[in-house]
């Protein structure tokens, strides 16, 4: 599983106010696979340093290297050092966007996010600026760039940053949202259960050493890269001519200077010109994350269903565990996200759906045998 882990906190409906705290990742196919998850009345210091001590204690251990996804809220935000001093905290630029009235300014700012180029990110914020002075400056004090902003980034993210898994993990919980306690959490469990088998099964079927959806990229950038002149300077150093860009590959530090290599965990359309010259392994570049046997691995365990009441452990003290004070929830948000106007419309520049490069859209390498 790549070292990156997405925390939340999702309000409860109905006559049951609360919030689901969850941890999140993403397995080697790209789908959401949940951590762990625990029911609180609401999210603050307390119950946010409880939950991340847990996933300290019981997942990530205490010499813990990884990258912590969150939205930004501040409870998070002052736990993490406290908690996890050795992870990389790093804010979800889908959620920062939701702050900003102008639609452009929160395309602007996500296209910001996730470009890997720090000169293009300077574009992209200097047209936030001439919309919206106070946004350029409200985004200048987050903090570092390399909190948000995927050009400066220290560590990789393997290619978490442009998708939005948490959305889909929400879509997960949406239907136990409005029930009793119990329900709920039976309901997410069942949830659990379900999407490890499917997805267990789904892993039978790959025929490659790694996942389907990264061979497809795979397959993808060979293809963006057959037309690409390349000069070789070591068996291992070579220039790569581009669509528009020069590029070097190095391929020793699995490393091209296009950062999308790094970025990712597989190799790029320039490095893929490269390995298909010296009629190199391509699977043999790409992070251990995607293999095969990686997947294979991640859903061995089986969730087991919870036994019945009558086999729960009995509490000894016999104390009788109250409702929580009644608060007023901080209002609560619509159940499913309201959609910006130009959201999912790119306006002003097209990204291939595959690779998230701009300029081209996903022609397949699968229907034209290269
Ligand atoms: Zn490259
Ligand atoms: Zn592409």
């Amino acid at each position: 599983m790549r070292p990156i882990i997405r925390v939340d906190g999702t309000f409860l409906k109905g006559r049951y106010p609360g919030v689901v705290l969850t941890a999140i990742t993403i397995e080697g196919n790209n789908h959401v696979y949940p951590i762990t998850f625990a029911l609180v009345c609401k999210e603050n210091n307390e119950y946010w340093e409880w939950f991340l001590k847990k996933l300290k204690d019981h997942v990530v251990g205490h010499d813990h290297q990884f990258v912590l996804l969150s939205d930004r809220h501040k409870s998070i935000i002052q736990a993490v050092p406290k908690i996890l001093p050795n992870a990389c905290h790093m804010y979800c630029a889908q959620h920062m966007s939701l702050k900003y009235g102008n639609a452009k300014v929160r395309w602007l700012l996500k296209e910001a996010a996730n470009t890997l180029n720090q000169n293009e990110f300077w574009g992209f914020m200097l047209q936030i600026w001439a919309i919206s002075e106070k946004a350029y400056n409200s985004l200048m004090q987050i903090g570092p760039l390399n909190k948000w902003a995927s050009a400066f980034q220290e560590k990789s993210r393997f290619g978490i940053i442009y998708t939005n898994h948490v959305e889909s993990w929400n879509r997960m919980i949406i239907p136990e949202r409005q029930m009793p306690v119990t329900s709920l959490l039976e309901g997410i469990h069942a949830n659990i259960i379900r999407h490890h088998r499917d997805y267990r099964v789904d892993g039978e079927k790959f025929k490659t050493p790694v996942t389907k959806w990264w061979h497809e990229l795979i397959l993808h950038n060979a293809w963006r890269g057959r037309t690409f002149t390349r000069e070789k300077f070591s068996p291992t150093l070579w220039t790569v001519y581009g669509e528009n860009k020069t590029c070097m590959v190095d391929l020793n530090t699995r490393s091209c200077t296009c950062k999308w290599w790094e970025a990712m965990g597989i190799p790029c359309e320039h490095a893929m010109s490269v390995i298909r010259e010296t009629k190199s392994d391509p699977y043999a570049f790409c992070v251990v994350y995607y293999k095969r046997e990686t997947y294979a691995e991640t859903y061995k365990e089986q969730w087991r269903p919870t036994r019945g009441k009558d086999e729960w452990p009995q509490d000894r003290a016999s104390r009788r565990i109250l409702p929580p004070l009644p608060f007023k929830q901080a209002g609560r948000p619509k159940k499913k996200r309201k959609k910006g106007k130009l959201e999912g419309v790119p306006v002003q520049l097209r990204r291939c759906s595959r690779c998230k490069a701009p300029g081209h859209n996903k022609e397949t390498a699968s229907n034209s045998k290269s």
